[in-house]
């Protein structure tokens, strides 16, 4: 035995309360090491190549840490699923912030259905709120421009629409003809060159995302880089993960609107005690461990370890 081997990664599972981005559950590793706890969940859509920044950002947090904070709390918006008005109007109600980011152009679904969520999340959250779209490049330039005018008016203003299309030069386009502010979430994280968009003049806003971006230090630079406000958002992680999005936002020098961190209540459970839940609309700013409990609560089923022992074993070999 010595002293110093590190432990080994703990596998978990959890189901997500809500079906979001199309999945139902977020598995993956912990990993622990002298700086702390790192998670490693790539979702299973990301081939080896993309999940590697992954693994990156988890042993960021568990061998180096994360740079000092300049604040002790981070504002969060509340996240409404693509559900339908009740429901949506519920999930604000209970969430108690003041910004709330609605999911929009869901498959199956039709601009009216956007539309009267919209409106729900604007009865709801009253006319001080701010509510921002997320369409996750679903639209073509002419369907976003007509579907984010619309839900402009359904919402009395919206915040700005994350990326409404999927190409860089569409959303170029768009925000040409918009006055909705355009913000950019894959083409930054899922590019091979995130700072492509703002060359592009494509984004007034760009998302940061610490896992698929390799960490809070990689990110860091690339928002002193791209001199665009910048909004940290999950990556549906547990609280493990949150806390590294957490220590972004907490490190920036500005930090102008509400982070996208306030994910944890669309798990249904957690792998710490105490999850990193908003109160008032914030997260206060702190690390967390695994809850032994939680974890044992959390072994992933046979199929899936196997995947998971598979997906390690290869991302590893790549990093
Ligand atoms: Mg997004």
């Amino acid at each position: 035995m010595t002293a110093d081997r590190t432990p080994a990664p703990v596998p978990f599972q959890v189901a997500m309360s809500t079906r979001f981005r199309g999945v139902d559950s977020r598995e993956g590793w912990l990993l622990e090491g002298p700086a702390g706890w790192g998670e490693f969940s790539p979702f299973w859509d990301y081939d080896t190549f993309r999940a590697v920044p992954w693994l990156h950002a988890a042993r960021e947090a568990a061998f180096e840490g994360w740079p000092t904070p300049v604040r002790d709390s981070v504002p969060v918006n509340a996240t409404v699923p693509a559900v339908g008005p009740e429901r949506a109007a519920e999930l604000v109600r209970a969430a108690g912030c003041t910004t709330v980011k609605v999911k929009v152009a869901e498959r199956g679904q039709s601009l009216a259905d956007d539309v009267a969520r919209v409106a729900a999340v604007r009865d709801a959250l009253g006319k001080q709120g701010r509510i921002r779209i997320d369409a996750n490049g679903a639209w073509d330039v002419d369907v976003a421009l007509r579907s984010v005018r619309a839900l402009d008016i359904a919402a009395g203003g919206l915040e700005y629409v994350e990326q409404p299309c999927a190409s860089i030069e569409e959303l170029a386009a768009v925000r040409r003809r918009l006055d909705v502010p355009v913000a950019a979430d894959e083409s930054v994280r899922l590019s091979d060159d995130p700072l492509r968009v703002v060359r592009a003049d494509a984004a007034d806003i760009l998302v940061l995302k610490v896992a698929p971006l390799g960490g809070v230090s990689s990110c860091l630079i690339l928002a002193e880089q791209v001199g665009l406000p910048v909004v940290v958002s999950s990556a549906l992680e547990t609280s493990i993960g949150l806390a590294a999005g957490l220590a972004l936002a907490a490190a920036l020098p500005e930090l102008p609107y509400a982070c996208g961190l306030g994910t944890a209540r669309l798990l249904a459970a957690d792998v710490v005690a105490d999850p990193l839940i908003p109160v008032d609309g914030a997260i206060a700013v702190r690390r967390v461990v695994p809850d032994p409990a939680a974890l044992t609560a959390a072994a992933p089923d046979d199929g899936t370890r196997r995947r998971l022992d598979d997906r390690l074993r290869a991302v590893e070999a790549e990093a």
